[in-house]
């Protein structure tokens, strides 16, 4: 029978317990609930990625990470797609994501909002503090792929410090611009995979930035027969064989990511599966003539990563062929704007 009497226990004991209350009580810090971020806030402009990698083999081959990326500016910060390892990567390289602003998932896919959660918790500063923004698809919200705990609705009283949460959870409509903290506003661009889905465009102080999802582009092509073939998940893999030049595609994509200083493009395959992701093709067609200034290539299927340089590869091939300046960007570096 253990009663755990204190003056039953020898002195080393008592001694080891109080060691154990006192660090305990000690390195609980308040400092969490404070409603203060950890760090000085970073008032640089960049973007980091924490990963590049997309498809669902490089999603459990880790091949390369899959956290989605950050941007940053002196007075807000958005965490964009927190796939799995976002967390992980945020501290490993060094981010505080209690800094967070706001929180944006295009879409309902694993690699898109799995650690949707957890960012919030890290804005919310463990859900104790109302803080920051969640945009993400209405479908998203209702159908609990982002928890209603996370939404800040709590279910039921008691929940004791962790009353808090995002400060607005914003159901994204397409072309419906929103007002985000610090001068921020971005306008959500349907993009065409599937279920509800958005990229957008993002304006800052002159600065424009754009995000494509996960979207295919490409509707139809003329091969080398001069057939015309239409993009479909009847195409074996949804290869576009024969490939000679676009017929058809998504002019929306083209007109709402033209003029941007820095599109990130999500480009799943060189020329496969183009009926439900953006390819090397449809990047060089959506880039032509677009006036974009630089692209940032992520993404990418585990094909261009276990291959050596196969990603810069077809990053140099969408360059020398659309004439704008393309790069698989490196993972953790922060790349100024
Ligand atoms: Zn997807």
């Amino acid at each position: 029978m253990n009663n755990h009497q204190p003056n039953d226990l020898n002195p080393e004991l008592e001694a080891l317990d109080e060691h154990l209350r006192r660090l305990t009580i000690e390195s609980f810090s308040q400092e969490w609930f404070s409603g203060k971020i950890r760090k000085p806030r970073d008032r640089n402009k960049w973007i980091c990625f924490l990963g590049t990698g997309g498809s669902p083999r490089n999603l459990l081959t880790q091949t390369k990470r899959t956290g989605g990326f950050v941007l940053n500016f002196p007075d807000f910060m958005m965490h964009i797609d927190p796939g799995p390892g976002a967390i992980y990567h945020a501290n490993y390289f060094g981010l505080d994501l209690t800094a967070l602003d706001a929180v944006f998932v295009s879409h309902g896919h694993t690699d898109h909002f799995t650690e949707a959660g957890v960012v919030i918790e890290a804005m919310s500063h463990i859900m104790s503090q109302r803080r920051g923004a969640v945009l993400a698809p209405g479908e998203l919200l209702e159908q609990g792929y982002i928890t209603r705990f996370h939404q800040g609705k709590l279910p039921a009283p008691g929940f004791g410090p962790y009353r808090g949460g995002p400060a607005a959870v914003l159901a994204m409509q397409a072309e419906n611009p929103l007002e985000l903290h610090g001068d921020v506003v971005l306008i959500p661009h349907r993009a065409y995979h599937g279920n509800e889905n958005y990229g957008f465009t993002l304006a800052y102080k002159g600065l424009k930035l754009g995000y494509t999802s996960d979207t295919s582009y490409i509707r139809s092509f003329e091969c080398k027969s001069g057939e015309i073939v239409t993009v479909n998940s009847g195409l074996a893999l949804g290869e576009m064989r024969d490939f000679i030049q676009v017929h058809e595609y998504h002019e929306d994509l083209k007109e709402n990511y033209a003029g941007l200083d820095i599109l990130i493009a999500n480009v799943g395959f060189h020329h496969t599966f183009a009926h439900r992701h953006l390819t090397a093709y449809g990047l060089i067609h959506l880039l032509k003539d677009s006036g974009v200034k630089l692209c940032l290539i992520t993404h990418l299927d585990i094909a261009y990563f276990i291959n050596n340089g196969l990603a810069h590869d077809m990053a140099r091939y969408i360059q020398e062929m659309s004439g704008v300046r393309c790069i698989v960007p490196e993972e953790g570096a922060k790349i100024e704007l």
